[in-house]
């Protein structure tokens, strides 16, 4: 479809300034006001085209977006793009939207903020083009990504199971698609043992720190860097003062893993050790667990891939693919066992950290590209 190569890329400006306004909006995955801000704009860019929008709200995360178009028949092609970032409130007006030259800066820029244009602008195209395969996608906005998707987890999984393809807009590292991702979970541990003077009756006191930090000891001899397992205690926090036995102590756990088993596997293993005190009179509470299963590549996916290079090749890009240590949403749509690609957003790098940007001019190329994807997925 080369004549909408020209129509995309004469949209530039258009949808840098809808980029420009999304990431002007503090909408860290906490900032239920923040968010609902993005979905309304968003919603009503999609209402502009006809599309309608089911709202799913939420108490205290923002609300996720389920949006389709009404002539939509079972549409086969799930489209997932998620609202939240990282950052929190106050982050924008230190640092608003910015750009210089072909680079374009902003907390969410790249992740995910411009993915959101590159994906309205597509299935604008595919109407200016008078293809009808807008008809056969179905898009969920999620509120809580970057939080393991816990609350839109649902949503996201029944969608899912009634769509042939799985098309994640997360940003391309480097202009790749991802084609496998590690899963991971979160526990929380919170040790509590019994306060005393350190210097007046220190052997009256248990100490909660001591307790943790053998469990720590544990808990990151379960990483296995053969296997892809990797267990980080990244936060803990404990005691009351220096000159008091702490009465309790606290750890944030992070697991990654690369297989459904070892998930499996690692989750059993963490609560084995968290079962039992090595100190006596400490007691331990674990919660969390495994929320995002490992996405690995399936024999359908490799189809999908090879349609998504072919459709690169004829706009002159040479995509590949590769595995990512990150989760997303791919995690859920691949456990529910759908064909699914994720890395179609727009080219950038950085993400959650404040250098993030987003590459202009693959603006125009990832909205052709996803264009033309779907309307290759669609046509029979
Ligand atoms: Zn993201």
């Amino acid at each position: 479809m080369w004549e909408l190569k020209g129509w995309i890329k004469q949209q530039e400006s258009n949808m840098l300034g809808l980029i420009e306004t999304l990431v002007n909006i503090d909408s860290g995955s906490y900032i239920k006001e923040g968010i609902d801000k993005v979905g309304n704009v968003l919603s009503g860019e999609y209402a502009k085209i006809g599309f309608e929008t089911e709202v799913h709200e939420q108490q205290k995360l923002g609300n996720n977006l389920l949006i389709r178009h009404p002539e939509a028949v079972n549409p086969e092609i799930l489209l997932i793009a998620h609202m939240d970032t990282v950052f929190g409130e106050g982050t924008v007006a230190g640092r608003p939207f910015s750009r210089e030259g072909d680079y374009a800066y902003g907390p969410g820029v790249i992740d995910m903020k411009a993915s959101h244009a590159t994906t309205l602008y597509a299935l604008k195209a595919l109407m200016e083009s008078g293809s009808e395969a807008f008809k056969n996608v179905e898009l969920v906005l999620n509120t809580d990504e970057e939080i393991g998707s816990i609350a839109s987890r649902e949503l996201i999984e029944q969608v899912a199971k009634t769509k042939k393809y799985a098309l994640i807009l997360e940003p391309a590292q480097n202009g790749n698609l991802v084609s496998e991702r590690k899963g991971g979970g979160k526990y929380f541990l919170k040790v509590h043992g019994k306060s005393a003077h350190a210097g007046i009756e220190p052997e009256n006191g248990i100490s909660a720190i001591e307790e943790l930090a053998r469990k720590i000891l544990k808990l990151h001899a379960l990483t296995d860097w053969e296997k892809g397992i990797n267990v980080n205690v990244g936060l803990i926090s404990g005691g009351t003062s220096v000159n008091t036995i702490a009465p309790f102590a606290t750890a944030a756990i992070d697991v990654r893993i690369e297989t459904w088993e070892d998930g499996d596997t690692v989750d059993l293993a963490i609560k084995e050790i968290c079962s039992y005190s090595e100190i006596p009179g400490t007691r331990l509470e674990l919660t969390g667990n495994i929320t995002r299963p490992a996405w690995n590549l399936t024999a359908e996916a490799e189809a999908l891939i090879a349609i998504i290079t072919e459709e690169g090749q004829k706009i002159g890009l040479e995509l590949l693919h590769e595995k990512s240590g990150g989760g997303s949403d791919a995690n859920l749509t691949s456990f529910a066992e759908i064909p699914s690609i994720d890395g179609l957003g727009p080219v950038g790098a950085d993400a959650h950290q404040e250098s993030e940007y987003l590459y202009i001019p693959s603006l125009a190329e990832r909205t052709l590209l996803l264009a033309n994807v779907i309307e290759r997925l669609s046509s029979k």
